[in-house]
């Protein structure tokens, strides 16, 4: 092994630097292409020109228009009109964009607090608090939440920042299989046997950003019941797209949402905005004022963002807003079997937003990628170290903003590409 002048090891370790160096770099510029619009139904991204391969990148290239597949604008709310743009404007005038403190500190207004209180009411559950940044709410939130002696028992594909949150919580972490309603109750009865751990807490996301899936909420919550387990739910991905209300997998699973201890989600997604928030009981919430370091720490979330979020969540509560939701499901439903019948391998549930689409290599996402583009399509490639190394994927996301004629034009450019890279491997249409 590598070792240094004082004979120290690297500070990278090898299969990271093999990583970079021989397969990032070779599909890199797949990423990092430069927006120059709000990320809509349509997106325009600059093409990089240069395509030297070192990592200077030089953005000289033309700007082009695309049919946006790959962003997470689910209910089309990240748009440059309309009634949440003008409330951000509207605070952007109002307080700036910072508050130049932390929430204890000086950086509480009053749009915070609404914004709590309407994420409160939207979610149906008592109390909320907020974040400037949705990864960090959890990375954060988990070790301000569950203390020590604590036994957690989480999904296998939890998202990095609830993984890098237990591992700041410094407590001992259990993993289940996917969505493994049997896997789970096994490991639940040996921590009960064993009979040391002050309490069982359970973390699961709504929908998973890789797979598509969505969680089995009722097994798990008569799970909780019969066990009294805690449980923290993620809802980055479901929350405003999930549920006939939009109010998440508590509403799609008709579950009571004060059966989950510990709800969070982002505003990244749904909303069109940013940050993150903890909801639940008021002595949860009050638990994580006291203890979360984001909120003593951390500078509060910019008032224009606030503002975005409550007036779209004011929005969702309204025919129009629940008229988006709909149509979010039926662009998914549509879209999904249609790709379905494409012969091409996509999984995970029919109405998640979360379409992936699996290519298996690198080689073949990157080349995916670029031959969606030529066809005025955008998409983003996912593959390792947010998939397996050998499980690379396209991942698709719906929107409320796309039209019919936006989905079947992706369509068939899908479908064009799946035939040029070998991608179809069954065909049943
Ligand atoms: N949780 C999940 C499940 C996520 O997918 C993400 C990001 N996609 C986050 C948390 C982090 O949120 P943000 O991107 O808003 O920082």
């Amino acid at each position: 092994t590598e070792r240094n002048r004082e004979g120290y090891a690297p500070l990278y370790n090898p299969f990271e630097q093999f990583f970079s160096r021989y397969l990032y770099r070779r599909v890199r510029h797949c990423f990092n292409l430069p927006v120059t619009s709000t990320p809509a139904a349509e997106v325009t991204l600059k093409e990089r020109a240069t395509d030297d391969y070192n990592w200077t990148f030089r953005f000289t290239g033309e700007e082009k228009t695309y049919i946006n597949l790959g962003s997470y604008n689910y209910l089309g709310f990240a748009e440059p009109r309309g009634e949440c743009a003008d409330a951000a404007e509207e605070a952007a005038k109002r307080y700036g964009l910072a508050l130049a403190s932390s929430r204890a500190e000086l950086g509480t207004c009053n749009l915070h607090r609404e914004l709590e209180k309407t994420t409160a009411d939207f979610l149906g559950v008592e109390d909320a608090i907020v974040f400037g940044m949705g990864f960090a709410t959890n990375s954060m939130g988990v070790p301000g939440l569950i203390g020590e002696g604590s036994l957690v028992i989480s999904d296998e594909n939890n998202h990095a920042s609830l993984i890098l949150g237990l591992r700041l919580a410094r407590v001992t972490v259990r993993v289940f299989k996917h969505n493994d309603m049997k896997h789970l109750e096994t490991l639940v009865r040996r921590a009960i046997v064993e009979g040391k751990w002050k309490r069982i807490v359970v973390v699961v996301e709504g929908v998973y950003s890789m797979e598509g899936s969505l969680v089995p909420l009722r097994a798990l919550v008569a799970l909780k019941k019969r066990y009294g387990l805690y449980l923290y739910l993620d809802e980055a991905h479901s929350v405003g797209a999930m549920g006939p209300r939009g109010r998440g997998v508590t509403d799609y699973s008709g579950v009571d949402p004060r059966d989950i201890d510990i709800l969070m989600g982002t505003f990244t997604k749904s909303f069109g905005a940013a940050g993150g928030y903890i909801a639940g009981s008021r002595r949860l919430i009050d638990s994580v004022r006291a203890r979360g370091h984001g909120h003593t720490y951390a500078h509060s979330m910019s008032p224009p963002v606030a503002a975005q979020v409550v007036a779209a969540m004011r929005a969702i509560a309204s025919p129009a807003g629940a008229a988006r939701v709909a149509v979010l499901r039926d662009n998914t439903r549509y879209f999904r079997e249609k790709l379905r019948s494409l012969g091409v391998i996509t999984f995970g549930h029919i109405d998640s937003p979360v379409v992936p689409m699996l290519v298996y290599t690198f080689s073949k996402m990157a080349a995916t990628v670029e031959r969606l583009q030529e066809r005025r399509v955008a998409t983003v490639g996912v593959g390792f170290p947010a998939t397996p190394l050998n499980k690379a994927r396209i991942r698709f996301c719906l929107s409320a903003a796309h039209n019919r004629a936006q989905l079947d034009e992706c369509l068939a450019a899908i479908e064009a590409v799946a035939d040029e890279i070998g991608l179809r491997y069954s065909r049943k249409a």
